[in-house]
């Protein structure tokens, strides 16, 4: 274990690790106050809740992967009684710590027994943007929503995307404070060149992903979820056998970037009747869909 990662982590952080002597690395994130903000914030079924908090989850986990300031954003659209769902994830590195919001629109017609399909309709699909400005090219990747959840979803990402191996799990739920908690795991075979590098033995390397892979597999919802269990032991209980490298961390805590200057600018583009429209006693409201914070303005002073 290295230096920095010396001490307990037990949410509301990113941790990345390697097993030991195999081409296999992995990330783990633990949600806790983080998550908890920005549902509570919201109204949502719980059945909405739950798959909002497992993609913030899965947003932190690939979120935390950028190298430079960025803003890694998952979209889930379809025409189905969801609309869209939202995350992003704003990484600064200035500080080290990764900021997450999000949000859902959808028609109250769902069931906590629906699946992906049928929320989100046939023509549902899963969009990862990743933005780092000048540093590295935009990156849009987009893949149909086929399976019955967001851990289908969001392997069936990493399979046409980065077409490495790749086993995800994804968990939220709420504990028996009413309090949220949303975890996620990756695991992923990494690819090597060819050329001038030992390569390992095929049979080996197989291997080593089942056997890393069903360890995975066996986690349950409740140790990742554990509050009481670090990041480090969850990890060293699974991979014990084979060991495991931990590398540096990256907090993560809600966060929202609305400002009333980016919403004067988006109404200065509206004409004088259609802020007329929209405007109640001589006031515009505007209320943040990610962290639901109203934004008010004096019509008078919008309209010179
Ligand atoms: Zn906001």
């Amino acid at each position: 274990m290295s230096e920095e990662n010396a001490f307990p982590l037990f949410e509301d952080c990113c941790l990345p690790f390697q097993i030991e002597n195999q081409d296999i690395k992995g990330r783990v994130v633990r949600l806790g106050r983080s998550v908890n903000d920005i549902l509570s914030k919201h109204n949502y079924p719980d059945h909405v809740n739950k798959l909002l908090g497992e993609t913030l989850a899965f947003t932190a986990l690939i979120g935390s992967l950028m190298k430079y300031e960025g803003i890694l954003t998952t979209q889930l659209k379809g025409n189905g009684p969801f609309r869209v769902m939202v995350s992003d994830f704003l990484k600064e590195t200035e500080n080290g710590i990764g900021n997450i919001r999000g949000y859902a629109a959808f028609d109250d017609v769902m069931s906590d027994s629906d699946t992906l399909t049928d929320m989100f309709g046939e023509g549902g699909y899963l969009a990862i943007t990743i933005d780092q400005g000048k540093f590295m090219e935009r990156y849009q990747g987009i893949v149909k929503l086929e399976g019955e959840t967001i851990t289908q979803a969001a392997e069936e990402y990493f399979r046409s995307s980065e077409q490495l191996p790749t086993k995800v799990m994804l968990f939220c739920e709420k504990d028996e404070e009413g309090k949220w908690q949303a975890g996620a795991i990756m695991i992923q075979h990494f690819a090597r060149s060819a050329v001038g590098e030992h390569s390992r033995d095929q049979q080996e390397t197989e291997d080593h992903w089942n056997t890393a892979a069903i360890l995975l597999g066996s986690l349950k919802k409740s140790e990742l979820l554990d509050r009481n269990l670090s990041l480090q032991n969850l990890l060293i209980r699974l991979y014990h056998e084979s060991g495991v490298r931990i590398f540096e961390h990256t907090d993560v805590a809600a966060g929202c970037r609305c400002s009333e200057e980016k919403i004067r600018t988006a109404l200065s583009s509206l004409d004088m009747q259609e802020l007329q429209d929209v405007a109640d006693d001589g006031i515009i409201t505007v209320t943040c869909d990610f962290c639901t914070k109203d934004h008010k303005f004096e019509l008078a002073k919008l309209m010179h």
